[in-house]
């Protein structure tokens, strides 16, 4: 009886535990760019850590980025949660964004609440430009996508990052090199290479040791797809990306409504509970999460 009675106390403890620990964890994101990689590729490539993270969350292989499929206008509508008409950067130039009006999420993030943790570890340097003084710690003296994602299992592992994006990019390399699409061999087992990359950024997320009380959205995603050796048109093989959202408040399955690149930022400040004011005028919306 006295045994019984342990039980079902173990057992009610445990349950009280699992209801109330999650409204207590803290949420942190991480966001990977694979740049340049085209959604019908990701599907022909053998990617088992993607896979995993499709099977267990919400994803659309019909997402759309900006007209002008080019690096930085993408990126900077990935990360200020608007289009090019506002962010104002039209080329891989970065010619005088307007941060004022629309600043990278993590600028919005350390306004309400300045003791979360930003990083951005990218190996395509450009994508910093927006950043201003104080929005993160950044990392971009990095040459290659290993280093990358060295430094990024390193900071999860050692330090107690609440927001991280990575840029990964060496896709878009092999594309240009070798042309982009899902019959392209090297192209292919360059998006298996970033899927190893994905696989050991989450495998050092779910190494933390206070990986139970922490609520990890993580985000994969890329700027924009490519043909013919290029990207930057307005037709669907460069405007056509791929949007998948894991964790615990993400409604798997298929996304039904339509994704813009836009949509990352927004999603992401959502998760970390940034109170987002209409005046901000952002463009894109909280994809793949319950209500
Ligand atoms: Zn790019």
């Amino acid at each position: 009886m006295k045994n019984k009675l342990k039980t079902t106390i173990g057992a009610l403890l445990l349950l009280a535990f699992t209801v109330i620990a999650p409204m207590h964890a803290q949420n942190k994101v991480l966001i990977v760019g694979i740049d340049g990689c085209r959604p019908d590729a990701l599907t022909a490539a053998q990617t088992p850590n993607i896979d995993k993270l499709i099977k267990k969350g919400a994803w659309t292989m019909s997402a759309q980025t900006a007209t002008i499929s080019n690096s930085g206008p993408c990126w900077t509508s990935m990360l200020t949660g608007v289009w090019f008409d506002k962010h104002k950067v039209t080329t891989n130039g970065y010619k005088n964004p307007n941060l004022a009006e629309y600043p990278h999420f993590f600028h919005r993030v350390k306004e309400q609440k300045p003791n979360l943790k930003t990083y951005s570890v990218v190996n395509w340097q450009p994508i910093h430009k927006i950043l201003q003084e104080g929005d993160a710690d950044i990392y971009n003296d990095l040459s290659n996508d290993e280093n990358v994602t060295r430094r990024v299992v390193e900071l999860l592992r050692d330090d107690n990052p609440d927001a991280v994006f990575v840029q990964l990019d060496e896709v878009d390399g092999a594309g240009h090199s070798h042309d982009y699409g899902p019959t392209i061999e090297k192209y292919l087992a360059a998006i298996e290479k970033a899927d190893g990359e994905v696989g050991a950024m989450i495998a050092a997320i779910k190494d933390r040791e206070t990986y139970r009380k922490e609520n990890w959205l993580i985000l994969v995603t890329t700027d924009h797809g490519g043909s013919n050796y290029g990207h930057g048109r307005d037709i669907p093989e460069h405007t056509t990306i791929f949007y998948i959202a894991q964790g615990k408040r993400v409604k798997k399955g298929k996304i039904k409504h339509p994704v813009n690149v836009t949509d990352i930022a927004v999603t992401a400040m959502q998760h970390l509970g940034i109170d987002m004011n209409n005046e901000w005028n952002l463009d894109g919306k909280v994809s793949g999460m319950k209500k």
